[in-house]
């Protein structure tokens, strides 16, 4: 059985959920950390991100609660607010703002992300079979023949600046953006991994500001969408911990503030396509400076593909594919990806599979986040795509049911569900979102 140690790279959010999942399965999990594992306030460096609005989706937050039960409680206690997605959240999308609608049903947490890897690492550090190897940096894969093909048995890592050898059972890259096992692969001869990418040149720029004790909603949210093509910024309010609320606006094809703090309000007040953002923030008391992260557009690299994709490797996370951040999905690809990982480990152990097959399954969840994904980002005529007859359509049909989602119930529901997870994107078509937008057709 190969069931000793298995090594996971990178000791974020993807890293942790992994390492939990299959370490009932493994006499050791080690978590190879670039930065200090156990560092609970400091920003950190390798996870810029950090600093920027994060949605949970609903279906990641169930996913992530299969590996990590109650951990929402965790965060609640950590000061998440509970906001109920009908009435708290004001949404501005293709030029109109949705009905507020009560007793709907739909609940999310909001919260940053620091607290959200804070409480996961908390309980990372509370598993006795889990080993954290802070400050090592993996350099690359060590490589052995079985039955004829190369597998990977191991790393190389930089610990303290001194090299060092791990063997292992599996390694599963879970080291984000910054990811080179498609370099390395190709080093070793195992051939070129396709890469899949929309360029959109995305910008993100947020700041923080204290939220008054007596404000008369404490989850007040708003969310703003412009009308593409021709307006291309996203502005967001969120409440956080600690009263607190976390400001992001940004946009596609180099539409986005500089850090300066000047040109971040000027961009909230010109560039959001709605006065009552900018009017929200103006008064609000900054209480951090002003951060960025800029972004080429998505990237998706095809593993799947790989003919000789070595066994004993996993790739995972946005070392796999990072899909634009406006659309909230990476989190809960990284929540699917363990629960994969989870349900089909054991069988590998007991080598009646290998990695390649189970790097396979990642591919159906990623396809339709990417897809979701891609649509909207086409419709910005400087992104680079292929816009057949299905997209245009697409498009065209989801923007007439965006607008029926500003009036009705049922279809803001659906629409909500979608984005969440919850249900697939056919439940766009269903008959009574059909007949809504029949009769509403002067309005949307
Ligand atoms: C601006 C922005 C906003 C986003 N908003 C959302 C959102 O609203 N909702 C959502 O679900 N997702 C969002 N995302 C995506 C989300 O941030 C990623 O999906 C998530 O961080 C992926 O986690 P990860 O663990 O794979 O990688 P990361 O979180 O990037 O972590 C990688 C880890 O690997 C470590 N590492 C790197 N190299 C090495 C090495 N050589 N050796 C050892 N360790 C290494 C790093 O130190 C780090 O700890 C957003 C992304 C961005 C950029």
């Amino acid at each position: 059985m190969r069931n000793k140690v298995a090594i996971i790279i990178g000791g974020s959010i993807t890293g942790c959920l992994i390492a939990e999942a299959i370490s009932e399965v493994f006499e050791k999990v080690l978590i190879l950390e670039k930065e200090q594992f156990e560092n609970f306030k400091k920003d950190r460096k390798n996870v810029p991100q950090e600093k920027h609005v994060h949605v949970l989706l609903n279906k990641g937050e169930q996913l992530i609660e299969e590996i990590f039960p109650k951990l929402m409680d965790d965060l609640k206690r950590g000061g998440a607010n509970y906001i109920d997605m009908g009435i708290d959240i004001d949404w501005f999308q293709f030029g109109s703002w949705k009905k507020k609608i009560s007793k709907m049903g739909l609940y999310t947490h909001f919260f940053s992300r620091k607290l959200l890897d804070n409480c996961v690492k908390k309980r990372i550090l509370n598993n006795s079979k889990i080993e954290i190897i802070s400050n090592s940096s993996f350099d690359s894969y060590l490589y052995e023949k079985r039955n004829n093909s190369i597998c990977v048995a191991g790393v190389k890592i930089y610990l303290n600046d001194n090299e060092k050898v791990l063997y292992s059972d599996l390694v599963i890259d879970a080291s984000g953006y910054g990811s080179k096992t498609d370099k390395l692969l190709k080093l070793k001869g195992l051939g070129t991994t396709v890469k899949e990418e929309i360029i959109t040149n995305l910008g993100y720029v947020s700041r923080l500001y204290k939220r008054d004790k007596n404000t008369p909603n404490k989850n007040e949210t708003t969310v703003v969408w412009s009308k593409p093509p021709k307006e291309k910024a996203i502005g967001l309010i969120i409440p956080v911990e600690n009263d607190q609320w976390l400001v992001s606006v940004g946009g596609w094809h180099n539409n986005f503030p500089d850090k300066k703090v000047s040109d971040f309000l000027k961009f909230t007040k010109d560039s959001i396509p709605v006065k009552q953002f900018y009017d929200r923030i103006k008064n609000y008391q900054p209480i951090s400076d002003v951060y960025r992260f800029k972004l080429k557009g998505g990237i998706w690299k095809h593993y799947e593909k790989l003919e000789k994709f070595p066994d004993g490797l996993l790739v995972t996370g946005s070392a796999l594919c990072a899909p634009n951040p406006f659309y909230g999905q990476g989190i809960t690809l990284s929540a699917i990806q363990a629960n994969i990982i989870k349900s089909n480990i054991e069988e590998w152990t007991l080598e009646k599979q290998n990695t390649a097959h189970i790097q396979s399954l990642f591919t159906r969840s990623i396809n339709t986040s990417w897809n979701m994904a891609k649509i909207e980002d086409l419709r910005f005529s400087e992104t680079v795509g292929n816009r057949n007859i299905i997209i245009k359509l697409i498009q065209w049909y989801g923007k007439k049911f965006s607008k029926v989602s500003s009036l009705t119930y049922f279809a803001r529901k659906i629409q909500l569900e979608i984005i969440h997870l919850n249900k697939s994107f056919y439940w766009m078509f269903h008959p009574i979102i059909l007949f809504q937008m029949i009769v509403n057709h002067k309005k949307i």
